[in-house]
C-alpha cells in the first residue's frame, strides 16, 4: 500500500482542507502516516497570508524537496495558499513536484490519484476536536488581505454536504467541531443562514460541542446568543477580528462598520445572560493609524468583560492588496512605533487574564480531555487559546468535570473531579 504524509501549515480552514485531501487519499487505498521517513509521498498544505507565513512555507518546501532527493520514486505535491496565491508566478522552480494544486482543490488531486469515488474527511491526525468547513474564499475584499486574491470570492458549501461531513467527523470519534470559513456568519443556503445551520448541528449531536469561528462583524447573527443559552453544546465562545475600532482606520481597511456599531454589540455581549468569551483579532500599524486612532483601540479593549483573548499583528505591507496599490509608505508607522504598539496591547491582553483569573479560579468548568496531560474548556478553543493542565493523568478523549486551582496567563492548572 502506497503511503502519504501530510504536512499542514497556517490555520484551522488549512487543516480542514487537509482532512479533505486525506479523505482523498483514504478512497485511492492509500495509508496516511504520521511521519515523512514512512511515506512514499508529501502533500505539502501551505500557507502564504502574511510575508512571515510565505518564509515558512519556502523553508518546509525546502526541506520536502530534500527529503524528495533523498530516494527514487519519492513523490510530492504542493497545495494551499502559496501556488493559490502565486499562481500567475512563471519565475519557475516547481517542476520538482508532481503536482501543484491551490487551496482546497479536492478534485484536482483525485485527478491525479485517478479515484472517482467521493470522499468525507478523515482525521489527520488522531485528535478530538475537528474541522468543518462551511465556505471557501471571501467576498469582502479588506484593503490589507490576500485572502480574496489566493481562496477568490466566497462560496457557500450546501447544508446537506455540510452535515454529511460532520456525521463523518462524529463517526470518527470527535467531541469537538469547529466551524470554519473565512466568513462564516454569511453562509446562507436555501434552508436558511448560520444559525439555522448551527442549531441543526448541535441538535442533532447534542453530546458534540460546536464551536463558530471567524465571525465577521457586520454579519454577525444577532439571535447567536440566545442559540448559545439554549444549546449547551454550542459553545460561549464567539471568535470575531474586529482589527480595529478607530473609524479612520476601519473607513481605510474597507470594513464596514464604526466604534459606535462595535461598542454596541460588546455592550450587548456584556449584558448577555450567558458568560461569553470572546476572542478578537486587531492590526496594529496600520498605514495611517494615529496615536490617537491607538489610543482608542486600548481603550475598548479595556472596556469589555466578554473580551478574553486578544491576537494582535502588524500591518504587512501585502503586494496585490488595494492597500498595497495606494503605495503610501510615508504614512505607514515606523516599526519602533509599531512594535510599542503591539507591546501596549500585550499588556492589555495580561490584564484581561488577570481579571478573568479572579473570575473562574475555584470554578468547576468541563474540560475536553485533548491529551492525558491537557485539555481545553468551553471559554477557550483548542490550539489557539488557553489550555487546562490536569493535576493527575486521565484518559484523553472525554468531557471531564475539573476545578480551576491556579491560572497563569491563558494556562490553568485543574483538578480532576470525579
Ligand atoms: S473578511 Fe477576513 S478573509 Fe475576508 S477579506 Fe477581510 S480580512 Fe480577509
Amino acid at each position: 500500500m502506497s503511503s502519504v504524509f501530510l504536512l499542514t501549515l497556517g490555520c484551522p480552514k488549512n487543516e480542514a482542507d487537509s482532512d479533505s485531501f486525506a479523505g482523498c487519499f483514504s478512497a485511492a487505498g492509500w495509508e496516511i502516516v504520521d511521519n515523512s521517513e514512512k511515506a512514499d509521498l508529501i502533500l505539502l498544505n501551505t500557507c502564504a497570508f502574511i510575508q512571515p507565513a510565505v518564509e515558512e512555507s519556502l523553508e518546509a518546501i525546502a526541506e520536502a524537496m530534500e527529503w524528495k532527493n533523498c530516494k527514487t520514486g519519492r513523490k510530492l505535491i504542493l497545495a494551499g495558499c502559496l501556488p493559490g496565491r502565486y499562481r500567475n508566478d512563471n519565475s519557475g522552480g516547481l517542476e520538482d513536484f508532481d503536482l501543484i494544486t491551490g487551496p482546497g482543490d479536492t478534485a484536482a488531486l483525485r485527478d491525479y490519484l485517478s479515484a472517482s469515488v467521493s470522499a468525507g474527511p478523515v482525521p489527520v491526525e488522531s485528535i478530538y476536536h475537528r474541522y468543518l468547513k462551511i465556505s471557501e474564499g471571501c467576498s469582502n475584499n479588506c484593503s490589507f488581505c490576500t485572502i480574496p486574491l489566493i481562496r477568490g470570492s466566497r462560496v457557500d458549501r450546501n447544508f446537506e454536504n455540510i452535515l454529511m461531513d460532520a456525521e463523518h467527523l462524529t463517526e470518527q470519534g470527535a467531541l469537538e467541531i469547529g466551524i470554519v470559513g473565512q466568513d462564516t456568519g454569511s453562509w446562507k443556503s436555501s434552508r436558511g443562514g448560520i444559525s439555522h445551520l448551527v442549531s441543526r448541528l448541535a441538535s442533532t449531536y447534542p453530546d458534540v460541542w460546536f464551536r463558530l469561528y471567524y465571525i465577521h462583524p457586520a454579519h454577525f447573527p444577532d439571535e447567536f446568543p440566545d442559540l448559545i443559552e439554549k444549546h449547551h453544546n454550542i459553545m460561549p465562545y464567539i471568535d470575531m477580528p474586529i482589527q480595529h475600532v478607530s473609524n479612520n482606520v476601519l473607513e481605510r481597511m474597507g470594513r464596514p462598520y464604526t466604534e459606535k456599531y462595535l461598542r454596541n454589540m460588546f455592550d450587548s455581549f456584556d449584558k448577555s445572560n450567558t458568560e461569553l468569551s470572546v476572542r478578537t483579532t486587531v492590526i496594529a500599524g496600520y498605514p495611517g493609524e494615529t496615536d490617537a486612532d491607538f489610543d482608542m483601540l486600548i481603550d475598548f479593549l479595556s472596556d469589555y468583560d466578554c473580551l478574553r483573548t486578544i491576537s494582535a499583528f502588524p500591518y504587512w505591507h501585502e503586494e496585490g492588496t488595494e492597500e498595497y496599490s495606494r503605495n503610501t509608505p510615508a504614512d505607514m508607522p515606523g516599526p519602533n512605533t509599531v512594535q510599542s504598539r503591539l507591546m501596549g496591547i500585550g499588556d492589555v491582553s495580561d490584564r484581561i487574564y488577570s481579571v478573568w483569573a479572579e473570575k473562574i479560579e475555584g470554578k468547576v468548568i468541563e474540560v475536553l480531555a485533548d491529551t492525558a496531560e491537557h485539555g481545553h474548556g468551553r471559554l477557550d478553543a483548542p490550539v489557539v487559546d488557553g489550555v487546562c493542565i490536569f493535576d493527575r493523568i486521565v484518559e484523553p478523549g472525554q468531557i471531564i468535570n475539573c476545578r480551576v486551582s491556579e491560572c497563569f496567563g491563558s494556562e490553568m492548572i485543574v483538578e480532576v473531579l470525579r
